[in-house]
């Protein structure tokens, strides 16, 4: 049960990522001229992907149904009239720039304030009875932030906090249009969709405009954004169209041997996928041994490569091997000291280079990917000098208030928004049910 409960929000942020930017790999589509066994071996394919996605809804839900059942949830989203005198901060990932226009506007005609990190510092303790304020999240650093968000926060005259991934930041140099490139002729909503096919994250010369700007708050979402094997259970096996996500293949668990400091995360067909969680769990990571990693591939490669995965019931033949290769000692674990190390790494380094590239800055809040973290995290986040760590909904169990340094901070997200105060507030059924269609349109795949 274990797998189920850490994966939760991971499964959160994958399936936030626009189906039709996703790449073409969740829902494998028949090629032309494709023969009758190769479309079954896709239906299999699609069929087990289907039961993923489910699993995912299911998984993503559980925390806010979880939220909403113990009462963590903020109290403006169950039906209050007032903010109780606390910032409401919302988490995106990618965005539907007309939904984010609607939702803007909304916060100016009500009049909310857009707070950054440091105004949520300002408001940490105290309570502003009527206060209206808001802090807008974002994680990942997408294309569609320096391509939608900032040419709206500009509109709108709002700021709003980034959280990158620094160690995945791209050196490119490229100038890529946006939509203020839209609105004044110079470019077409097509050269914005190619630009996120082209780069999907933003780069750091993007990066370096916005600081400049002073609208965007850019902190840290750690290096490398990385999962860890927790155990030896296998859950798959990496097969053609295994969904790694469209940058840095981030859904696939650090392989043993790969840099952890600058992972590749490239594993060879039929490879073990390791029950995991985020590195910033604090969860010890189990490391495979070779042989019987490379022993799977090999079988792979001699049995034809892709078409081996035609066939039926590959995924029991690859469990066989695995049992009788790997049964005796499949690998070890790390130590609690070496488990410290990169985790203060992931925290540290993101700070300094984001300093180091973003003139001015001080980094002092850190997101944690997956929006898992722990009490060990945060300790170690504070020892790097974060004054706050954002999680999702969700907080460690051990919460008791003894972690004065640095702040916790709850998100929830931005779905929420047409909850705050205010005229036409959405029902919470309506955001349910929009919920639920957008889950069921992500099925049929990449468009
Ligand atoms: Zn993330």
């Amino acid at each position: 049960m274990r797998l189920k409960r850490a994966a939760t929000p991971v499964e959160k942020e994958e399936i936030r990522t626009p189906a039709k930017r996703r790449g073409p790999q969740v829902f494998p589509r028949c090629a032309p001229g494709e023969n009758t066994r190769a479309q079954s071996a896709r239906m299999r394919s699609m069929k087990n992907s289907f039961t993923a996605s489910l699993e995912r809804i299911v998984q993503k839900n559980a925390d806010e149904f979880l939220a909403f059942a113990l009462g963590r949830m903020p109290a403006f989203v169950t039906g209050s009239s007032s903010l109780g005198g606390q910032p409401a901060v919302f988490c995106y990932h990618d965005i539907d720039p007309e939904r984010f226009e609607a939702q803007l506007r909304r916060l100016a005609e009500e009049g909310y304030a857009t707070l950054d990190c440091e105004g949520l510092d300002e408001r940490a303790g105290s309570s502003v009875r009527g206060a209206k304020d808001v802090a807008l999240t974002f994680d990942d650093g997408t294309w569609t932030f320096y391509t939608f968000v900032f040419p709206l926060l500009e509109r709108y005259d709002v700021r709003a906090t980034l959280f990158v991934i620094a160690g995945l930041v791209p050196e490119d140099d490229s100038v890529y249009p946006n939509l203020e490139d839209v609105w004044e002729g110079r470019a077409s909503a097509a050269d914005l969709e190619a630009r996120g096919r082209a780069q999907p994250l933003c780069t750091w010369r993007e990066l370096e405009a916005m600081h400049a700007s002073g609208r965007v708050d850019i902190q840290s979402h750690s290096m490398t954004h990385s999962r860890v094997p927790t155990s030896s259970r296998v859950i798959d096996f990496f097969f053609p169209g295994f969904p790694v996500e469209t940058y840095g293949n981030v859904n696939i668990p650090l392989p043993a041997g790969d840099d952890p400091r600058a992972p590749l995360r490239a594993l060879p067909r039929g490879a073990p996928i390791f029950e995991s969680a985020s590195r910033m769990a604090a969860i010890p990571r189990f490391v495979e041994n070779a042989e019987p990693v490379n022993a799977l591939a090999r079988h792979v490669e001699e049995a034809g490569g892709d078409r081996f995965f035609e066939r039926s019931g590959w995924r029991s033949e690859l469990g066989r091997l695995w049992s009788g290769s790997a049964g005796r000692q499949p690998g070890r674990f790390e130590s609690d000291a070496e488990m410290e190390k990169t985790i203060l790494w992931e925290l540290s380094e993101s700070k300094r280079l984001l300093e180091e590239r973003l003139p001015g800055k001080t980094v002092t809040h850190f997101c944690y990917p997956w929006f898992q973290g722990s009490a060990t995290s945060d300790r170690l986040a504070g020892r790097a000098g974060y004054r706050a760590v954002h999680y999702g909904i969700a907080l460690p169990r051990d919460d008791d208030g003894a972690h004065a340094l640095p702040r916790r901070i709850q998100r929830i997200s931005e779905e929420y928004q047409c909850r705050l105060p205010g005229r036409e507030r959405t029902s919470l059924l309506e955001i349910a049910l929009e919920r639920i269609g957008g889950s069921l349109r992500r099925f049929r795949g990449p468009k």
